[in-house]
């Protein structure tokens, strides 16, 4: 995020508004200055903390399978095998109902103080006014080219006439855009879902226009204006676990975050990490996000579809069965989900075992906003239109890039006829793992933290709050560390520092964990665990805001009020 998109937030915060309203008027100004990952095209979580009643909400602004969606869709009629992973995900097939706009207009209207129109002002001076090009902006694009060009309005809003990426300097306007955000000041979301913005994505993701000779974009989409009119960003209760004398807040499902968190700190709580050697206490934590992992891709789906076992995904009895399958050896990937319902098992009885488990593969490509105001409020709040550049295909003259989140759906179970509670449906939201964390001691908040990052987005979340609670960081280098993720899968991700590092090596010696190198923090793009935001509180109503030093070119952290 750069500081433009941050001084938005700000901007609403001095001129009376609160947490929310910092909240949506930085998520439009990202949908202006990174539209990679952000805009009105897409969809997120958002995780408030409501300082007068002390009270905990969260917002499933997770975008909605068309109805027309089945269970086969991401299948290749021909084969009967699934589609493969980056075919798919550039296809308009992959765009769901963007949910954005309805998850700030439900935030605002329930929590805001100040409306839609007041909030997207800043976003529209930024889209009129425009921004300087910078140098991930400009790779971002490189990453993305080819499904960029394969559109005309895409190649129009972010490319040079000749088809490359816009040079580093570049003052890109997006008056498209500011029009798009007008008009949702002027007419609220049913300008999106029920009215002109809505027909025009409908035809977009339907029929959609392509430059000739284009080879990419093979998979219309299936949205309808019904689809639109149905969608309804909803309020839901947060998970909730206890960890080490903390209160850890964060998004239920369709988000997998809140319970494969939930289940890991919960494993945890049977160790004393701060005490033990650190390749130790990195080892539980790699076993038990293993082990939670496996929970997550075997239970976790859209409720309303699927059921999922909550109670006991976050129930510390579940976790101490788990706990029973880590002994002093990296255990084998994919391990075997366990049974979250009671009566638990006694680690007698267990054995760990490996089963197949459906292939999934989520972007590393997301934003996380965390603010606070003077009153207390606190936001957290992730959103992405999936991959960089979303399915790659701009609105024609809307200004912002249609998602492809339908790919976080499985394409296939991982057998024939296995239960699998990801596949799409009809009005079905796919899993997620975006959710960001707010945490209390005592009943006042301590920490808030969110990632990018795809299925990193938990692992990066929980490396943040071991390096801060069990091994004594700071929030800023907590969240600064070198990352390693491991998410049920024979071997974890590793940050090169993390993996060049004597701590991995002794984990591979001592305890057979394997690491694979992640492809370095900014490029390549596409592996590596996601850059983190967060705000500590440092009591007497001081906050220290935090943003990557470095990852993805470094974050941005603004405060209204600096003090030293
Ligand atoms: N689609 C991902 C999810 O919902 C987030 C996007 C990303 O981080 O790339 O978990």
């Amino acid at each position: 995020m750069d500081l433009g998109t941050s001084a938005a937030g700000i901007a609403v915060l001095k001129r009376g508004g609160n947490a929310v309203d910092a909240a949506v008027a930085t998520a439009s100004a990202l949908g202006v200055t990174i539209p990679f990952v952000a805009g009105p095209g897409g969809g997120g979580f958002m995780v408030i903390y409501l300082a007068r009643t002390h009270q905990v909400v969260t917002i499933d602004g997770r975008e909605t399978c068309p109805q027309a969606c089945t269970r086969t869709m991401f299948t290749d009629p021909k084969t009967g095998q699934p589609l493969g992973y980056d075919y798919a995900s550039d296809q308009p097939l992959a765009t769901g109902v963007p949910s954005m706009v309805a998850t700030w207009a439900t935030a605002l209207r329930r929590y805001g103080r100040h409306s839609l129109a007041a909030d997207l002002q800043p976003a529209i001076k930024l889209a009129d006014r425009g921004f300087r090009v910078n140098a991930d902006f400009q790779q971002l694009t490189e990453s993305e080219l080819p499904e960029l060009q394969a559109y005309p309005a895409s190649r129009d809003l972010l490319l040079t006439q000749a088809g490359n990426p816009l040079p580093v300097g570049y003052l890109l306007r997006n008056p498209d855009l500011a029009r798009t955000y007008r008009q949702l000041a002027r007419y609220g979301p049913s300008y999106l879902y029920n009215g002109p913005l809505g027909r025009a994505i409908v035809q977009a993701d339907d029929h959609p226009a392509v430059t000739p000779g284009n080879t990419i974009v093979k998979l219309p989409g299936i949205m309808k204006t019904s689809d639109l009119r149905a969608y309804r960003a909803r309020v839901q209760a947060p998970t909730h676990v206890r960890y080490r004398g903390l209160d850890i807040y964060s998004m239920a499902p369709p988000s997998s975050s809140g319970s494969t968190v939930g289940e890991i700190l919960n494993i945890l709580s049977g160790y004393k990490l701060s005490a033990e050697p650190r390749a130790t206490a990195l080892f539980h934590y790699l076993e038990a996000s293993r082990l939670a992992y496996a929970d997550r891709n075997a239970y976790v789906g859209d409720p309303r579809y699927v059921g999922v076992p909550l109670h006991g995904l976050l129930s510390p009895a579940f976790a101490a069965t788990r706990r029973c399958l880590i002994h002093n050896t990296a255990l084998v990937s994919p391990v075997a989900p366990g049974d979250p319902s009671p009566p638990y098992q006694t680690c007698k009885n267990q054995q760990a075992s490996t089963a197949p488990q459906a292939t999934s593969s989520e972007g590393r490509h997301t934003n996380n906003i965390v603010t606070v105001d003077k009153w207390g409020n606190i936001v957290a709040y992730t959103n992405t239109i999936n991959f960089f550049g979303g399915s790659g295909e701009t609105v024609p003259g809307y200004g912002f890039l249609l998602n492809n989140e339908m790919t976080d759906f499985d394409f296939a179970p991982s057998a024939p006829g296995a239960y699998d509670p990801n596949l799409p449906a009809g009005g079905k939201q796919p899993r997620s793992s975006m959710g960001p964390v707010i945490a209390f001691r005592g009943g006042k908040p301590a920490f808030t933290v969110g990632a990018a990052g795809g299925s990193t987005i938990i692992t990066t979340i929980l490396q943040i709050i071991l390096n801060h609670v069990d091994f004594g960081m700071s929030l800023p280098a907590a969240l600064a560390a070198p990352r390693v993720s491991q998410t049920n899968s024979p071997t974890s991700l590793a940050e090169p520092d993390f993996y060049n590092s004597a701590l991995a090596k002794q984990l591979t010696s001592q305890f057979g964990e394997q690491f694979t190198l992640a492809t370095g923090p900014i490029l390549p793009l596409d592996n590596y665990p996601g850059d983190a935001t967060g705000i500590q509180f440092l009591g007497h109503g001081r906050f220290q805001a935090v943003a990557e030093p470095v990852r993805l070119g470094g974050g941005s952290a603004l405060v209204v009020s600096p003090s030293p």
